[in-house]
């Protein structure tokens, strides 16, 4: 949270790892300083050439995978094969930038009666990224390697509780040739972010995180008049229509619940099932929940990991324990176990109603909310209750009735017979209160760049 220091700290034993002091204002100045003047370079050289820095970035990932999967788990508690798959994942985002970026960035003839007219795509300069610690890499480089081939700098400031992964990072791109100046990490506090915005060195910003902090972050932009894109929270629907296929949707259900732990802006948080399947699918994913072994995150055997943070865990239980004071029923879990560490039990909660914190808010961990209802018009209109609108996901037999449902939702994915995922090609972002812009795909590589109109009479 805001105002924590800089340091790794173990959430499953507590143990504090290892501290770093935030830099001082002056050498916040250096570093702004650093990534404006290596841009005229680094713009200058071609997309091609970028995009082969940013490839090798990504093959030296892969090849530090057990080390960079080990600093993920220290930092965060993610169960250690969870850490490997973000290793490749993000690995596979540099690899795909930095071998299809020239192209989705290749100027555009437009279609004129006389002439001709082009729209050609050119970086804006130094450009900051604000990074939450729930995928300490993913995050980063889903910003990152877009923006080094289109060709602006960055100055990077990560989550303060994942200050060595940040640091890992650095350390990659200047071994894969990234040249100084280009990506620079800075450990800085949350509040201090504005004043980089405000740095008339800066062109734009973007944050993964929290609501709150897009709001901070999104007001100083746009005082500046800078871009940013946000992406924030969210409680994306799980809807099933139908029992078709019922123990493969009940097992899509447990991994997008309880994927991360649950710290996933994309989890499936509140199941909206219709009435024929709900009791089925409520002792299916009940089952399937209570398989999980909490423990030691870097055992294989270990199925559910601490929590991020202390903090994390007391957050959400106090979310558990209102729900459970106004009325919810607890179908599991609803505690947290006898363990050392930010633990927090695997809990089904049904019966929650709009005045519980629940009902609206963000379940950031292991808590699924089942609600009933008695048609798709009605899991529409409670899908769409929420103030977030980031991903979703529906379950059906018939993909166009499916898809039916999927176009009356109001966020920015959703995925059919399939929990809501991130891949390298793919689009990534939301709208309501979850935030604007994209990441990733064709849309996500142009959001800081210059579209400029080059016309020929
Ligand atoms: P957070 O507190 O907002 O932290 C995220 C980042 O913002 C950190 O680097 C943090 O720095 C920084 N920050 C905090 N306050 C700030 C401020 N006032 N101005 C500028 N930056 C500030 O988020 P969190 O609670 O740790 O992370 C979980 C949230 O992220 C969840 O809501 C989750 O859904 C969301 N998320 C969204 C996506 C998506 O793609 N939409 C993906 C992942 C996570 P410090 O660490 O130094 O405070």
């Amino acid at each position: 949270a805001q105002g924590s220091p800089i340091a790794t700290v173990n959430p499953y034993t507590g143990e504090r790892v290892r501290e770093f002091p935030a830099l001082s204002a002056e050498d916040v100045g250096r570093a702004i300083d650093a990534a404006h003047s290596s841009f005229p370079n680094w713009r200058a050289r071609s997309t091609a050439d970028r995009g082969a820095l940013v490839q090798r970035a990504g093959r030296l990932m892969r090849e530090r995978k057990e080390e960079l999967a080990h600093l993920l788990t220290l930092e965060v508690g993610k169960l250690i094969d969870s850490s490997r798959a973000e290793v490749d994942l993000a690995s596979d985002i540099l690899t795909y930038y930095g071998e299809h970026g020239p192209e989705l960035l290749e100027e555009q003839p437009l279609p004129v009666p006389e002439g001709t007219a082009v729209l050609v795509n050119e970086p804006l300069g130094v450009v900051l990224g604000v990074m939450p610690w729930n995928f300490p890499l993913y995050q980063v480089v889903r910003f990152a390697g877009p923006n080094l081939v289109l060709g602006n700098t960055i100055l990077l400031k990560h989550a303060s509780s994942c200050p060595q992964s940040a640091l890992a990072l650095e350390q990659l791109f200047t071994d894969a040739g990234v040249p100084t100046g280009v990506y620079i990490n800075i450990f800085v506090r949350g509040r201090d972010v504005g004043k980089i915005i405000d740095d008339s060195r800066v062109q734009g910003a973007s944050l993964t995180g929290s609501e709150r902090a897009g709001v901070s972050l999104g007001e100083i932009a746009g005082r500046n008049v800078k871009k940013s894109v946000l992406e924030l929270g969210g409680s994306d629907p799980f809807i099933v229509l139908d029992g078709h296929h019922l123990e493969r949707t009940v097992y899509a259900a447990f991994l997008g619940r309880l994927g991360n732990t649950g710290q996933c802006c994309v989890a499936a948080k509140r199941f909206i099932v219709l009435a024929d399947v709900y009791d089925a699918f409520v002792t299916g994913l009940r089952d399937r929940m209570s398989e999980v072994r909490p423990g030691d995150p870097v055992d294989p055997a270990t199925t559910l990991g601490p929590l991020s943070s202390e903090a994390a865990a007391e957050l959400l239980m106090e979310q558990v324990r209102d729900a459970v004071d106004k009325g919810a029923t607890v179908v599991l879990g609803g505690g947290r176990p006898d363990l050392p560490g930010a633990f927090v039990e695997p809990t089904l909660l049904t019966d929650v109603t709009p005045d519980m914190r629940a009902y609206r808010e963000e379940l950031f961990g292991p808590v699924a909310t089942v609600y009933r209802v008695a048609d798709e018009d009605e899991a529409v209109a409670l899908a769409n209750t929420s103030p977030y609108g980031l991903g979703g996901a529906v379950f059906a037999a018939d993909p166009e009735r499916a898809r039916g449902v999927a176009d009356r939702l109001e966020a920015g994915m959703v995925w059919i017979n399939h929990p809501t995922a991130s891949r390298p090609e793919l689009p990534f972002g939301g709208i309501k209160r979850s935030g604007y812009g994209r990441e990733l795909g064709d849309v996500g590589i142009l959001e800081f760049a210059n579209r400029k109109l080059v016309r020929y009479v």
